[in-house]
């Protein structure tokens, strides 16, 4: 294919064309299942042996179907590289087992994934890291939280589990000092680019938007060629690399984002505002709306609202849980970012294990509803809500 240096594809047309290997014409990405690869003599397998992940050795160091992957996101998210692994949080773990030790000192949002969250409030102090929470959307919060010297990372996560906070990326790039990574799941990379705001590293559950179909449990960081050097020593002791199967089906699911983002999002926008002309539903959050507090910081450092929405019933937790009963074409399921649209009740679900103070700070009330919009069509969707605001109601 002739390069096109005239001027830059959009991200939605790089989706399509990142992550193919030179001299590979299958269309589709190719699947390598295997664990090994040989080598023809004892000089190639040492060089193997001590160079930083080789291609076709071991498919803990590498392996061309996750590598591919690997790729397309680096593409994407403008990185020198990215390293895939087995889940989302085992490339939370990475980074944050990888990048500090004993002594060190982390601050994360306190607005974050619930899986993040119990990882650095019981896993990082046995290791003898420390751990500041802060509120992401407050000017200057995780500034004043560094310690100099002492704190190696800052944890962000944007648009934030489960309310849609954003964390304000320019401010979070322009921090000297610590390392800093942005869980950008909900977003994907095609929503923001974290690391063109001077961001390290940049986190995504690729289980998610990535791949898109609910059958791929994979997770990916990207970010510089040094940093991504150091995690990979790390990981390939930690053992936690991606499976080229699911490998293989993120990169396809990476084919259709754009069409699928820009649906879901379109969709997102619509039910938001049906949800926010109900008297029965109250404090609807999505990036889109007016009425999201950072619309403007929406505007400035994202390509997409996304396809995540959340909302409070008056009624609460009687009505929150009467609601996610009540849908007949959304299904009450944890994830998000696939084809069918679903609805959780964080008090009672995802965030079950969180005191009241902390649901309180994460803004979780007891009749909260944290939509996935999927692919149906919106006035089939818009309908099921009616009737189930009408059933949460009764
Ligand atoms: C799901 C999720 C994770 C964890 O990913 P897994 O693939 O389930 O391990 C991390 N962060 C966010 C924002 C998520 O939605």
């Amino acid at each position: 294919m002739a390069e096109n240096n005239e001027q830059p594809l959009d991200l939605r047309t790089r989706a399509v064309m990142a992550g193919r290997a030179e001299g590979e014409n299958s269309l589709a990405p190719v699947l390598y299942p295997s664990s090994v690869f040989t080598y023809d003599s004892v000089e190639e397998g040492q060089k193997l042996a001590t160079s930083l992940a080789p291609e076709r050795f071991y498919t803990r160091y590498g392996n061309p179907t996750i590598n591919a992957f690997e790729e397309a996101v680096a593409d994407l998210e403008g990185a020198e590289a990215a390293r895939a692994f087995s889940s989302g949080m085992g490339a939370m773990s990475t980074v944050v087992l990888g990048l500090c030790s004993s002594g060190d000192h982390i601050v994360a949002q306190r607005q974050i994934y619930a899986g993040t969250q119990l990882l650095l409030q019981s896993v990082c102090p046995r290791m003898g890291i420390d751990v500041t929470f802060v509120d992401g959307t407050a000017e200057g919060a995780f500034a004043d939280a560094v310690i100099p010297g002492k704190t190696m990372l800052v944890i962000a996560e944007t648009p934030a589990n489960p309310r849609l906070d954003l964390v304000d990326l320019e401010a979070l790039g322009a921090l000297s000092g610590p390392m800093t990574v942005v869980d950008s799941t909900f977003a994907t990379p095609l929503g923001q680019n974290p690391l063109a705001f001077g961001v390290d590293l940049v986190l995504h559950s690729a289980t998610k938007g990535i791949a898109g179909h609910n059958d791929a449990t994979i997770g990916v960081v990207a970010g510089s060629q040094e940093l991504l050097a150091w995690l990979w020593s790390f990981a390939v002791l930690h053992g936690g690399n991606a499976s080229p199967f699911d490998a293989l089906n993120a990169l396809r699911g990476l084919r259709t984002l754009g069409v699928r983002l820009d649906q879901q999002a379109a969709t997102a926008q619509h039910l938001a505002q049906f949800l926010e002309s109900n008297p029965g539903a109250c404090e609807v959050r999505y990036p889109g709306l007016d009425s999201h507090p950072q619309r403007a910081l929406a505007q400035r450092q994202m390509n997409s609202n996304g396809s995540l929405l959340t909302f409070d019933l008056v009624g609460g937790a009687e009505a929150g849980q009467k609601f996610v009963e009540a849908t007949k074409i959304a299904w009450q399921a944890t994830s998000l970012g696939g084809p069918e649209t679903l609805v959780t009740h964080p008090a009672s679900t995802t965030h079950v294990s969180l005191t009241p103070e902390e649901l309180a700070l994460s803004g979780i009330g007891s009749g909260t509803v944290r939509v996935s919009c999927g692919l149906e069509q919106v006035d089939d969707l818009q309908a099921d809500f009616a009737q189930a605001l009408a059933a949460a109601e009764a």
